[in-house]
């Protein structure tokens, strides 16, 4: 077993379906169809039929994919500038960007500790807050709730179904950010599938990651799919006729294709994934380390296996000095940023003791004997020895 270990390898990722890869780069050349052809039909009906939807749109990135909803959203009518989304305090900045950039206004959510996942309880309760006249006075809770954005932070799914419902119809539309969770599910529903729009990324270095940039948007609303469409489109809902200022968010035939053959071993990606994951939960034990939590009837895909443990840095530098490689999810959550400076009135000190305790552990490509191995080098870790 090779005891180097480095955090993510995307030649050793990519290097099983090199000629599966090949093939299709070819067939792409070949067929002298590179955007809104037969890969991309067949990417999004492979995405319409793994989460249940009636529709998929293949689009640029997964940024792009929040980025659409969201304005299809605002051209619906649906929600207009000064309306508050919910979102998770510690995600991704991708997915706060798309919020800020139309004039919405983002409301931070605290995470659960254990599941990283939003505390739906807390987001029940600030939706009802929005609601009541007297709150419209308060700074910075003058905004009306109008959408809730859930990311399924590190593959794990964030859900509640009551929750979801009861404030679902209370007119919230609540959007997935699944680009870190293709593949999981809860109560048998895959992420992607449960609520009013989900986006996708196919970052390099998601679970299903293209040799690109590539993401997708899921829906089952008719109307918003084919805003979608033509906002991604320069705005064009047929030819030379532009309905909206759009842009040009298209996804390539030559990325579809990629896409297409690894979906079709979407079932190994995760299982591999799964059994690193259950290695490491079933042999870490050092009580200076804090394991993830599962919610009940929730497949998480392990797209990150983040710890916790106050001893950061000498935890990592005692792996690395081991040959382990980790990385952190994230060092500064969006509130921090210097983008976003004088923006968050509010304090968030979960989000912030997650950005100061987490590591995350190699995970993609990773064989159970070497999470295994990576299990005893942690449980062999006393922070005490080291200063
Ligand atoms: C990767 C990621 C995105 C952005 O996807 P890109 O394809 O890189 O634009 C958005 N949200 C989350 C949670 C992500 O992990």
């Amino acid at each position: 077993m090779n005891k180097n270990i480095p955090f993510l390898s995307l030649s050793r990722t990519n290097a099983p379906l090199s000629r599966e890869l090949r093939e299709a780069a070819l067939r792409v050349i070949d067929s002298g169809w590179y955007l809104h052809g037969p890969q991309t039909r067949q990417l999004e009906s492979h995405l319409a039929e793994l989460t249940g939807r009636n529709h998929a749109i293949g689009v640029s990135n997964g940024l792009d994919a929040i980025r659409l909803i969201f304005r299809a959203l605002i051209e619906l009518g649906r929600l207009s500038a000064g309306d508050g989304v919910l979102v998770p305090a510690n995600t991704y900045i991708a997915s706060i960007l798309p919020i800020t950039e139309f004039g919405l206004v983002p409301v931070l959510l605290e995470p659960d500790p254990d599941t990283f996942g939003i505390n739906w309880e807390q987001a029940l309760t600030l939706f009802e807050t929005s609601q009541s006249k007297q709150s419209a006075d308060k700074a910075g809770e003058a905004t009306k709730i109008k959408a809730l954005l859930t990311v399924h932070l590190y593959g794990n799914p964030s859900w509640d179904t009551d929750i979801a419902a009861r404030l679902q119809r209370q007119g919230v539309i609540i959007i997935e950010d699944n680009a870190q969770a293709i593949g999981a599910s809860i109560s048998g529903i895959p992420t992607g599938g449960l609520g009013d729009a989900a986006a996708f990324s196919f970052y390099p270095t998601k679970n299903v990651g293209a040799l690109g940039d590539a993401g997708a948007v899921t829906t089952d609303d008719t109307a918003l799919e084919k805003t979608i469409r033509a906002l991604a489109n320069y705005g064009s809902d047929r030819r030379y006729h532009n309905i909206y200022r759009g842009y040009n968010c298209r996804i390539d035939e030559m990325q579809a294709a990629f896409l297409n053959v690894k979906l079709t071993h979407l079932n190994e990606i995760t299982r591999s994934r799964q059994e690193a994951a259950n290695a490491y939960l079933d042999k870490i034990a050092n009580p200076a380390v804090a394991l993830p939590a599962i919610l009940p009837r929730a497949v998480q895909v392990w797209h990150q296996f983040p710890i916790r443990t106050p001893y950061r840095d000498a935890l990592r530098t005692y792996l690395s000095e081991n040959g382990i490689a980790t990385d952190i999810h994230y060092a500064v959550p969006p509130h921090r940023q210097p983008c976003y400076e004088n923006t968050f009135s509010g304090r968030y000190p979960l989000t912030e003791q997650m950005a100061d305790t987490l590591i995350s552990l190699p995970i993609s490509d990773i064989t159970p004997a070497q999470a295994e191995y990576i299990a005893g080098v942690i449980n062999s870790f006393r922070p005490t020895l080291k200063k």
